[in-house]
């Protein structure tokens, strides 16, 4: 592998700039690229029978549902008639594990006909339902070993598309993945589940106010940020390599302070990574619209337009694939973590979420009319009462040992969950709430400033960046989500508690109506308690301020610190009633997820634990152990020279308090390696994970604390790990 230095040599010699997709697509304006690896809406309209192309168009447009034997048949046939034109071989079902990743098998076309010879087939009943060998996915216990099996249902609603590698090519299949007693082993399965029943509430609410809509969409814009390392760092990092963040390393002299990579010029060979990605984003469909250099150094951002959350779901999945993938063509890895490094700002997802009908408007812009703009404060108060009841919930849906790095470290929102409305909007609430009328004709409306709403969406450009849920305008922004996180578990979680709050509403303003109160007393009936009710849910300073922290617990907002913590929330009966009231999970489903996640985060620390353990005593120990060995060695070279007393006296100081540290080192070491062993004889899970918060990551803190401290006091090239320094600023 070379020593550190070599690795700076190969890395400032050798890298040349490289471009590592086909050179016939180079140049080519985007628009004759676009969606080239998808079954689209071209590809099928040439390859499908007519009746089958409007039955998949129509099954499309409402979201799902029952598929004829017949269509699928003649659907799979045209899908594979159109993979083979594009050199496919092999198909896939491809899902959502509760992995937080994607998981896929692939199968060859190969069949063989009465004859005997080798022919391509691909069946509709193979498009429809795929059974892997799924026993080895985490089910929290759903799956007992005697019903191991588990099921793949094809989700028309999602395009199916190409992975292409060097040698061929595969066709991809978005799916569902369920148990043999039907239950989701997935986070596809309650997406589709809360759009629905999010679309049904939303469309009875829409009727009051005079719509025709019949369908309405979650949209959801997720905006990616990630580091790049050279490769050879990275393989010289065993942290990198198993745990995605670096356990060790001291904080570089100069850090993301001079706040000059934030929209700096991008470097050359990042560029051409860049574009190579969204050259590969765009065959596949996916909308890769804003590219950027982050705040912290080596840190970057690619940003899509938004879809709809199924969709965008689906395709941040690829797009983490693919920043990984081309990341390794570039001599590049991609660290897709949450904190990477410690003392510079980690990486996030933040969710951009709004909801669309099927005629074309956002529910969460403002309108031109008061009765547009009573719908927009319906759908707003909504919203603000799902944050309001369930920030709980929200925070669970972000909690894991990767994100506990940056909720509240000041670089990101804190653990609590507050909606920021902007000045304006916070205004007109305010006003609202004041009002005393007690019958809301169109002029009292206007008189309460909603007819203004729409100059405000405009300037409300989001002037909070630390405030955890905000408002920019027409949609909301949740920020707390990580970097390498799935975004599904998010959005079936805002999509169901919207949907509850939705239904509320609705169902108030029926009853008034009812009564006999005309639409604008009806609405304003209903939202004004909810107006007053989620104030305290409302914050507008900055979300990073200790001051924050404390009217935050005056206000009652929860403040779980932590994933042990925050997963409780997922077991509140409040918490279990909406997504069982709505069909999204069951008990035994949310009971599963609850376990799979405490779990994963047991395994997390305990990896990261024995990797810093191995590092420390295997990489940390014996370099300081060499380099102690040279200053002892230079005080009997001192000695045997005839050097002066004072110089000899000034040598062994030095190497005395070098051996002291490297005591520390050793007994830190010791108490990491016992702090393991004891709390993995904790049975009790919850309690483990607990353990692994307090004890074992305060243990492997103890020991990073001294070898950073190592790492500043011996000599350069003495050190074997790459150092922060280098990793962020030499590429
Ligand atoms: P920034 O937050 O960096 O200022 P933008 O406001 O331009 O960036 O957009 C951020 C993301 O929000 C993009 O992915 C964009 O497509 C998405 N977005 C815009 N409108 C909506 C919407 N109605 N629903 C969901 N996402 C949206
Ligand atoms: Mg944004």
């Amino acid at each position: 592998m070379g020593t550190r230095r070599q690795v700076l040599t190969e890395i400032t010699n050798e890298r040349e700039l490289r471009s590592t997709i086909d050179p016939a697509l180079k140049g080519k304006p985007v628009t004759a690229i676009y969606g080239q690896k998808v079954f689209n809406d071209a590809a099928m309209r040439k390859y499908l029978p007519y009746k089958a192309y409007e039955a998949i168009i129509a099954l499309i447009k409402q979201g799902g549902g029952q598929i004829d034997d017949k269509i699928a048949e003649e659907t799979a046939h045209g899908m594979k008639e159109w993979a083979l034109d594009h050199g496919v071989s092999h198909f896939t079902h491809w899902f959502h594990p509760m992995t937080g990743t994607t998981a896929e098998k692939h199968d060859s076309f190969l069949s063989f006909d009465d004859a005997g010879n080798p022919i391509e087939r691909f069946s509709g009943k193979t498009l429809k339902q795929g059974e892997p060998d799924a026993s080895s996915f985490p089910s929290g216990g759903i799956r007992s070993t005697f019903e191991a099996r588990g099921y793949t249902a094809w989700d028309p609603t999602s395009p199916a598309f190409i992975i292409s590698g060097v040698n061929g090519a595969t066709l991809v299949i978005p799916t569902v993945f369920f148990s043999y007693t039907g239950e989701a082993l997935d986070e596809k399965t309650p997406l589709l589940r809360s759009m629905d029943r999010l679309s049904d509430a939303a469309v009875k609410l829409l009727k009051h106010f005079g719509s025709k809509a019949s369908r309405v969409w979650s949209t959801v814009g997720p905006e990616q940020e990630y580091f790049l390392v050279d490769k050879a760092y990275y393989y010289r990092r065993p942290d990198l390599v198993i745990t995605g963040r670096t356990l060790f390393g001291a904080k570089p002299p100069k850090g993301q302070e001079m706040e000059d990579h934030y929209f700096g010029s991008i470097r050359e060979r990042v560029l051409a990574y860049m574009q190579d990605c969204e050259t590969e984003l765009f065959l596949l469909g996916i909308p890769a619209k804003t590219r950027h250099n982050e705040v912290a150094p080596a840190q970057f951002e690619i940003a899509p337009i938004f879809e709809d959350s199924n969709i965008a779901g689906d395709h941040n999945q690829i797009v983490m694939d693919t920043l990984r993938k081309v990341a390794s063509r570039h001599d590049f890895a991609l660290l897709i973590h949450e904190k990477p490094f410690a003392g510079i700002n980690g990486s996030g997802k933040h969710n951009n979420w709004s909801m669309s009908d099927n005629l074309g408007s956002n529910l969460l812009e403002p309108g031109k009319t008061p009765h547009q703009n009573l719908q927009f404060l319906s759908f707003l108060a909504a919203t603000l009462k799902a944050v309001h009841k369930y920030s709980d919930l929200l925070r669970s849906t972000v909690a894991s040992a990767g994100n506990d790095h940056r909720l509240g470290a000041n670089e990101a929102p804190p653990a609590i969950i507050s909606v920021f409305l902007g000045e304006q909007l916070d205004t007109i609430l305010n006003n609202l709430e004041a009002s005393k009328d007690a019958h809301y004709t169109d002029k009292a409306i206007i008189n309460l400033g909603i007819a203004k709403v729409p100059q405000i969406a405009m300037d409300n450009t989001d002037r909070n960046r630390t405030s955890p849920f905000a408002f920019t305008g027409n949609k909301f922004e949740f920020r707390a989500v990580g970097s390498s996180f799935s975004i599904l578990p998010a959005n079936f979680t805002i999509n169901t508690i919207v949907c509850d709050t939705v239904s509320e509403i609705e169902a108030s303003i029926e009853s008034l109506i009812k009564k006999g109160k005309n639409l604008n007393d009806a609405v304003m009936e209903t939202i004004l308690p909810i107006i007053k009710e989620t104030k305290p849910i409302r914050f507008e300073g900055n979300n990073y301020s200790p001051e924050w922290e404390k009217e935050a617990a005056k206000r009652g907002l929860p403040n779980a610190k932590n994933t042990p913590d925050a997963l409780k929330a997922i077991l509140l009966p409040k918490n279990k009633e909406v997504f069982i009231k709505h069909k999204i999970l069951s008990d035994r489903e949310l009971e599963s997820r609850y376990a799979i996640q405490v779990e994963k985060y047991i395994k997390t620390i305990n990896y990261e634990a024995n990797t810093a353990l191995s590092m420390a005593k295997t990489l940390i120990l014996p370099s300081v152990i060499r380099y102690q060995t040279v200053l002892a060695n230079a005080v009997i070279a001192l000695k045997n020279a005839g050097a002066d007393a004072a110089a000899i006296a000034d040598q062994v100081s030095g190497l005395n308090e070098y051996a002291k540290s490297v005591t520390v080192l050793k007994a830190e070491i010791d108490k990491l390696e016992a702090a393991i062993a004891k709390t993995n004889e904790i049975h009790d899970e919850p309690k483990k994970a607990e353990a692994f918060h307090k004890d074992v990551l305060g243990a492997m803190n103890a020991v990073r604390a001294i070898a950073d401290h190592l790492e500043e006091e011996t000599a350069d090239d003495y050190w074997e790990l790459p150092k922060y320094r280098e990793m962020l600023f030499i590429y």
